[in-house]
């Protein structure tokens, strides 16, 4: 006998299989012997009372074992000697249409301007120990995309659920736990993810598909109004310094086949190249804003109402805040409870924050990015006077002049560029983050001295409220009030603001075809993922992977 019965317990009771067993018998009345197991399909924390709960859907398999494995599988053919497709970019959008490619008899070659997932670790544990920036290896170049080092977190404000739940059995299929297929907020971790990733280079490799890593897509190819390949360069090595342009080349090669672009929000020389070959974009709007570090025990305390926080059966402690201030939304963004900081520049001259988390989420901080929208007609004049003021530089008034610039389908991306600058030159000119103690933010404070952060190539005290655009320094004042006030204890100088959040999502759509999936003019040419401007986040880029092989697929046959 197979039966699904919900459960509402206490944290303790649902903290392990064995604890979940015990549970279902007592609760369902059943003798613990007849129960051969319980999958979970379903798990929340319910913390709006004193009293936590976890709310469990549990299938018991009574008297006999389970017939099926805990995920769906999908079977990957032979293509070799079958049509090949171009994907540019091993993110999870490029990755998932590679895969996707596979599975509709296509032969994907993908192109990977970073290294492998293994290999990129180096340069990223480079950034914080030696302030280098490997501008083709770092924090969101390399297999895995912007995905691989991150939280993993794999929720998605995606309504086609479907299409979700094919993307997390994938992922249990490449070796993530099945957790994900239940938990309401599933992730996969830092220290997870990884392999993950080298099981799905390995199904494409199996399958017949092509993996170059350190091959960097200059140029597509384009006969009329059809794009019928790329150019690509063979990238050696670099010597790893920041600002150092790549080392030595070892050859430029053409590749023919319709071309899926899965670049990324942090390629600026696949925008510019755009742009410089008259390829429809335009300017998107983006998030903008900071990272804010708590220690993780105090968001224990003020999400579970407890002084003892999370205890001993429950996970680290998430939160969510969205409000609008001064007619624009700011929110957090990203939240990695028990994780890190992390230095997540690509180029010289940068410095930029996101955050990661291991799969435990036991780091003594939680931080979150603290945001706010900025759309295109906000950029221009506004509020870089100051910034100029700052920068004293006349080539940033004039590349900031949206009236004055060559392209003003890149301004978005162009502020990023300048804030993250600015920012660079505030923290010291390396990977050091110019930081503030929250209430000092607030309250317009110098901060004397900061707490220790996880963020390691370490802080500087700065004016973050000072230097910031002013759309971005005051809006977030005014939120950071608002959300302390609904949560006691949360604006408080024990957490710290550190600058600058800016790769939140693409600054840059590359328009296409709601039905084709193609370039609104390029036929053979499919941007996809979160560069195009058409996915947040690692599961709604790997959907939109997906899309945009069945397109290709759909007009090679
Ligand atoms: C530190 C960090 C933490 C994050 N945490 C989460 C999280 O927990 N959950 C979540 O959903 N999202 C998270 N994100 C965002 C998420 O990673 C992205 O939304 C997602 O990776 C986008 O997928 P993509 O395939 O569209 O692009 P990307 O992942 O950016 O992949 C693009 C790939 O293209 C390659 N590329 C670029 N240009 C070229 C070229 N010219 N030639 C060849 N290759 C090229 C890049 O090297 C890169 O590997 C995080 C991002 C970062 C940086």
């Amino acid at each position: 006998m197979i039966k699904d019965i919900q459960l509402r317990v206490q944290p303790q009771f649902a903290a392990s299989d064995a604890a979940i067993r015990e549970t279902v018998a007592r609760e369902a009345a059943l003798e613990l012997r007849r129960i051969c197991s319980c999958r979970v399909l379903k798990r929340s924390i319910d913390a709006r009372q004193r009293q936590v709960m976890v709310n469990l859907t549990v299938r018991v398999f009574v008297d006999e074992e389970p017939q099926e494995e805990a995920f769906q599988r999908v079977e990957y053919p032979d293509v070799t000697g079958r049509p090949q497709v171009i994907v540019v970019g091993a993110g999870p959008g490029g990755l998932f249409a590679a895969l996707r490619l596979i599975e509709l008899g296509l032969r994907p070659i993908v192109l990977e301007r970073g290294k492998d997932v293994h290999a990129r670790k180096k340069d990223i544990a480079l950034i914080s120990r030696e302030h280098r920036v490997n501008p083709e290896s770092n924090y969101s170049f390399g297999e895995g995309g912007a995905g691989a080092y991150s939280d993993g977190k794999l929720y998605t404000r995606s309504k086609k659920r479907g299409s979700v739940e094919k993307i997390l059995n994938v992922f249990c299929q490449h070796g993530a736990s099945t957790a994900i297929l239940s938990d309401a907020h599933p992730h996969i971790g830092t220290d997870r993810l990884p392999r993950v990733i080298e099981n799905i280079r390995s199904t494409i490799l199996r399958c017949g598909g092509e993996v170059h890593f350190q091959t960097l897509m200059t140029d597509l190819l384009m006969e009329g109004e059809r794009v019928t390949g790329c150019v690509c360069r063979d990238l050696v090595a670099t010597n790893g310094t920041e600002g150092a342009a790549v080392g030595s080349t070892a050859g430029t090669r053409e590749l023919h086949g319709p071309v899926i672009l899965a670049t990324g929000h942090s390629a600026r020389d696949v925008y510019r190249l755009l742009a410089a070959r008259g390829i429809e974009i335009e300017a998107k709007g983006i998030a903008v804003g900071v990272r804010l570090e708590h220690p993780s025990h105090l968001i224990d305390q003020i999400q579970y109402h407890s002084r003892q926080g999370r205890g001993q059966w429950l996970p680290a402690a998430e939160y969510s805040f969205v409000q609008q201030v001064q007619g624009r939304g700011v929110y957090s963004f990203c939240m990695c409870p028990g994780g890190f900081v992390v230095p997540a520049a690509t180029g010289p001259e940068q410095v930029v924050v996101n955050g990661m988390s291991p799969s435990s989420r036991g780091s003594r901080w939680s931080n979150s990015g603290m945001v706010v929208e900025l759309r295109p007609e906000d950029i221009g004049p506004l509020d870089l006077g100051r910034l100029t003021l700052q920068e004293r530089t006349a080539r940033h008034s004039a590349t900031l002049d949206t009236s004055r610039m060559d392209n003003p389908q890149l301004s978005m991306m162009l502020f990023q560029e300048s804030l993250e600058r600015l920012c660079w030159q505030q923290g010291g000119r390396r990977q050091t983050a110019p930081a503030q103690r929250m209430a000092d933010f607030v309250n317009g404070r110098l901060s004397f001295d900061l707490p220790v952060s996880s963020y390691q190539p370490g802080l500087v005290s700065s004016p973050l409220h000072f230097w910031m655009p002013n759309a971005i320094s005051s809006r977030l004042q005014e939120a950071f009030r608002l959300f302390g006030r609904r949560s006691h204890g949360f604006l408080t100088n024990e957490a710290v603001v550190i600058g600058v959040e800016t790769r939140t999502s693409s600054p840059v759509r590359i328009l296409r075809s709601d039905e084709t999936f193609q370039h609104i003019r390029l036929s053979g040419l499919y941007p996809c993922g979160e560069g195009a401007g058409y996915a947040g986040g690692i599961v709604s880029a790997a959907i939109d992977g997906e899309r945009c092989a069945e397109a290709a697929a759909s007009n090679i046959k």
